[in-house]
């Protein structure tokens, strides 16, 4: 293990203004930038067509790039065949050769390439090791479950030794058992390996888990680059904000206004003071008056009874109407109206409440969001 890590060759990336445009006109990607640093995992996320593997695809040679520069470490790869570029990829639609062994499969590519039988050998071993399936070695894929089978995939990309694996929804036909549980298996495999790795994913859950940073992507456009916690806490606008977070964070157009020294933000007979920051943020914008969109994830509303005595200062109580409860296990999913709004709200499983039940609900006053109804971008 130590030995393939020590001659795995490691290196940044740098995207500068790329652009794709096909050949029908339409643009893809556009303006893209982006620096990679050495070792990083790196998500491309987003909805189906916002470019993601578009990117990836250009990344890899496999697309070319319309305007823009690609580096790869200190070398401008525009122009540099798909070999040459000394990434691996691992794909959605992973073929395994059904009549050759696991062994095999994983040496296709090395002998292929001409590489020395002893050198194939240990490398072979050295990454099934990593990936632990030495034991199926001389084993076929169909004697392989989906997940050994993934991994036998990756294996054929680990055993290039590469300085970057690129990887477009490499779980996607995966059970949702197993693709959690390979969501472990490629975070460890990060870890062993040390190198770059830039995967592609339309599921937020799997960016938030494996991602060092995050790319989110709409229209072939960045919205945000950042860390999971920081998209989930601090989204720059209304579409990342609605995109990361499952059930999504609750959206609701308000009024901001002064109440004396105090901001609020008012729907309905609901009026949610804002803490001291945030209050700020909004007088400073020129919002008082006008619309908003107020932001409050669902595991920041709370059913009251539930609330400490330290923390009722930072809460805001109104009424609601339940529609839908959905049972999680160790919460419990709310579905209500309140003021004529759609909110979702996490309780505790101790809140009994059902359909049609009436219901106070406290708002986490220190967890609100503030969108600007034009331009989308958040106020604070
Ligand atoms: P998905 O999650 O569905 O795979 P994606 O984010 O990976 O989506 P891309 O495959 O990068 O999206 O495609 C981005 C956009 O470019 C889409 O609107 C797609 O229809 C368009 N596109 C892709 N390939 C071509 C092509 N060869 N010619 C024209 N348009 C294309």
């Amino acid at each position: 293990l130590s030995k393939l890590k020590g001659e795995i060759k490691v290196a940044g990336l740098k995207l500068k203004n790329i652009e794709k445009r096909y050949s029908n006109g339409f643009v893809a990607v556009k303006d893209f930038n982006l620096d990679i640093e050495d070792k990083e995992f790196i998500i491309f996320v987003g909805p189906s067509g916002c470019g993601k593997s578009t990117t990836l695809r250009m990344i890899a040679g496999l697309e070319e790039i319309s305007s823009g520069e690609l580096w790869i470490g200190d070398k401008l790869c525009n122009d540099v065949a798909p070999k040459d570029r000394d990434i691996a990829m691992v794909f959605q639609n992973y073929a395994l050769y059904p009549h050759m062994t696991v062994y095999d499969n994983m040496a296709f590519g090395l002998k292929l390439r001409k590489t020395p039988k002893e050198e194939i050998d240990r490398r072979v071993r050295e990454a099934a090791k990593i990936l632990d399936i030495d034991q199926c070695l001389d084993r076929k894929p169909k004697a392989l479950s989906g997940g050994q089978r993934q991994r036998v995939a990756m294996g054929r990309a680990i055993v290039r030794e590469p300085k970057v694996f690129l990887m477009d929804e490499p779980l996607s036909n995966l059970d949702a058992k197993l693709r959690v549980q390979m969501r472990t298996e490629i975070s460890k495999m990060h870890h062993r390996l040390q190198t770059t790795f830039i995967y592609v994913t339309h599921d937020q859950v799997e960016a938030m888990t494996l991602g060092t940073r995050i790319v989110v992507l709409k229209d072939g456009v960045i919205q945000q680059v950042d860390s999971p916690s920081n998209l989930y806490s601090k989204p720059q606008n209304l579409f990342v904000a609605g995109f990361i977070g499952s059930p999504q964070m609750n959206l609701i157009e308000a009024k901001a206004v002064k109440r004396g020294e105090d901001v609020v933000l008012t729907f309905g007979s609901v009026e949610i003071k804002l803490p001291k920051e945030k209050a700020e943020k909004v007088v400073a914008g020129g919002y008082i008056g006008k619309d908003v969109m107020m932001g409050i994830r669902p595991e920041h509303i709370a059913e009251p009874s539930t609330l400490f005595e330290e923390q009722k200062a930072d809460y805001i109580v109104a009424s609601a109407t339940v529609e839908v409860v959905e049972m999680l296990g160790a919460e419990k999913n709310f579905y209500m109206i309140c003021e004529g709004n759609n909110i979702t709200g996490r309780f505790d499983t101790s809140c009994q409440a059902g359909p049609d039940d009436e219901v106070k609900i406290a708002f986490d006053v220190t967890k609100v969001h503030v969108f600007d109804l034009e331009s989308q971008q958040t106020i604070t």
